[in-house]
């Protein structure tokens, strides 16, 4: 500590190390010197204050200011104040003032850079849109902060004073009381918990909230402490059950629009067969009886009916791949695509077809959809052929966690603006006089893989052939779990 003593008018009148050691001055240089020099600019005439106090009869205690460095740095200091007393409380002649002060700098600094660290973490508690708590469950006190307004409709000084009590009840305590209750599960997620609730606001109003923290353990291994942060995931939680919402109007929607290509289709099979059957019948019996024009009608109306009639048999093949379906089942491909070839080997022969293919590996699907998006891109690959004879080639490429199958032919190709649209129903890029067919088959194959969880593209440039890929999960589970 420094020890200084004073006369009445200020003067220094001795100095002792601990002084010398604080302020800079040595007991030469400043004995005789007024102690006011100590004085920053800032509390000029404060020494003469402090001592006119003491004049007057008063103690000072621990009284903390700033005081000047001879270097001109400054220091806080904590400093007692009195008057040197005989044992009969008299004041001694000459009347002298005692100073006793200590070095409280580092103190301040802690002090201060404590409330700019709080002020710092009040603003960034603020700012998230969280509320935080610390909360003891031996004592029951719980500190708040944060956005205390945005998350219950209370400022911080309405909390504490209003509903604190259900906010502990409901939200602190019922969690700590979880943990008691699920110490063995909680013990396994290291600390940590979160969870979601329903708080009530200041206005009555129920919002979703997900809270989360740490907990700490005490020696007999049981929480006594929780760290947490609650916030409000209301708006989260609405759009959430908005998109379930949704998502179930869509999928029966869109059962009913499967439902209703399938019945329709189905039921004008009947009709339309008798309209063919009896076209044919007035085909066969009147042709060449009546005039050219009635010949040409009836020629026309036949076509039509039966353009129909195959359109009708798509519409139901498509709609079949989600009505009629089979357990996944583990499948070779090889195998698979054996059997395809032996079923087209008419088509392959009359249009001189080389088809090879590299390793296919085994994967868990449908057996008879998968070979149908084998046949059919096969198929394609030899319709669409172009000056050469047909050339496919197949094979599958392992990436992450799926196959990337691709049928790969030297025919037309297509070009890319159509890439997507060739996967839509009845889209066609060709005439049907000179291709046959009605534009199902590549819809067909969307559909099956992705009932299947994968994705199909095709890559091609006009006159350069055409690549189609799809891609089939490796994991069994995952297409057993997500896609039947
Ligand atoms: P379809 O074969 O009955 O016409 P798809 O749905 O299988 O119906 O194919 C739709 C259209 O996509 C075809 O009409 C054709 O224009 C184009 N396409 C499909 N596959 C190929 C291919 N391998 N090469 C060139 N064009 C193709």
């Amino acid at each position: 500590d420094a020890i200084i003593t004073i006369s009445l008018d200020g003067i220094i009148t001795s100095w002792n190390k601990g002084a010398e050691r604080f302020f800079g001055y040595s007991e030469e240089e400043i004995i005789g010197k007024p102690l006011s020099i100590l004085d920053p600019p800032e509390l000029a005439g404060e020494t003469e204050e402090l001592a006119e106090m003491i004049k007057q009869g008063d103690q000072i205690n621990h009284y903390e200011t700033l005081r000047l460095r001879k270097n001109g740095t400054t220091i806080y200091i904590s400093t007692t104040i009195s008057l040197i007393l005989d044992i009969y409380g008299e004041p001694i002649a000459p009347i002298t003032i005692l100073i006793i002060a200590r070095d409280i700098t580092k103190t301040k600094k802690a002090e201060e850079e404590l409330r700019e660290s709080e002020e710092r973490y009040r603003i960034v508690t603020e700012q998230t849109g969280q509320m935080v708590y610390d909360y003891y469950s031996s004592t029951g006190k719980c500190k708040w902060a944060g956005a205390m307004e945005e998350v219950t409709g209370c400022s911080l000084k309405e909390f504490k004073e209003s509903d604190k009590d259900f906010w502990i009840k409901n939200v602190v305590h019922a969690n700590m009381n979880r943990m008691y209750e699920n110490f063995q599960d909680i013990e396994k997620i290291q600390g940590r918990f979160k969870e979601e609730l329903r708080l009530r606001r200041k206005d009555g109003t129920y919002i979703y909230a997900e809270n989360t923290g740490v907990y700490f353990l005490d020696q007999d291994m049981q929480p006594y402490r929780a760290i947490g942060v609650l916030r409000d995931i209301n708006d989260r939680k609405k759009a959430e059950k908005m998109l379930k919402s949704k998502l179930e109007e869509v999928s029966r929607s869109n059962e009913e629009l499967e439902q209703f290509t399938y019945i329709s289709s189905h039921d004008m099979k009947e009709p339309l067969r008798m309209i063919t059957s009896y076209l044919q019948l007035l085909q066969r019996k009147y042709q060449g009886k009546l005039d050219d024009k009635a010949d040409k009608y009836i020629h026309f109306a036949v076509g039509g009916a039966s353009r129909m009639q195959s359109l009708i048999n798509d519409l139901l093949e498509f709609s079949r791949v989600t009505t009629i379906v089979s357990e996944p089942e583990l499948i070779n491909c090889e195998f698979l695509l054996n059997q395809v070839l032996s079923n087209l080997s008419l088509i392959l022969k009359e249009n001189d077809a080389t088809i090879s293919h590299d390793h296919l590996p085994e994967v868990m699907a449908d057996s008879t959809q998968i070979g149908q998006v084998f046949q059919n891109l096969i198929i394609n690959g030899i319709k669409f052929h172009g000056e050469e004879t047909p050339k496919i080639h197949i094979s599958a490429e392992k990436k992450e966690n799926y196959w990337v199958f691709s049928v790969q032919d030297n025919g037309l190709g297509i070009d890319p603006q159509y890439s997507e649209r060739i996967f839509e129903i009845f889209k066609r890029l060709n005439k049907r006089e000179d291709y046959p067919g009605t534009g199902i088959g590549l819809p067909i194959c969307k559909k099956i893989i992705e009932r299947h969880g994968g994705r199909i593209w095709v890559e091609s440039e006009l006159g350069k052939g055409s690549t189609f890929y799809f891609t089939l999960s490796i994991n069994p589970t995952a297409v057993q779990k997500t896609n039947f």
